[in-house]
């Protein structure tokens, strides 16, 4: 799955640290384990909310404490959504925009 974040965490772009998760059989990296669960659980929540069985690229703006602003894509498809997490990874907030 691809992000708009190339240089390093999938999820805020942080080049220090060096985690690795399976996601969608795929290994990505990420600056720690919290990054992690908070794309996990925002994964498992767009295939929720969708019914998509995968998804191909996610663009994320924004940041912890202000949320963030994404477009997932599946093919031809695209979902927009918001989301907030708390700080040990759970959501606290997620709607389609
Ligand atoms: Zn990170």
């Amino acid at each position: 799955m691809k992000t708009n974040n190339e240089t390093g965490c999938a999820l805020c772009d942080a080049t220090w640290g060096e985690y690795y998760r399976e996601i969608e059989n795929e290994k990505m990296f990420f600056c720690c384990n919290i990054c992690a669960d908070i794309f996990e659980n925002m994964v498992n929540e767009v295939k929720k909310e969708t019914g998509w069985d995968h998804i191909d690229s996610v663009e994320l703006h924004g940041n912890y404490s202000m949320g963030r602003n994404c477009t997932a894509t599946s093919g031809e498809n695209t979902f927009k959504y918001y989301f907030r997490t708390y700080s040990d990874g759970r959501m606290m907030e997620f709607k389609k925009l």
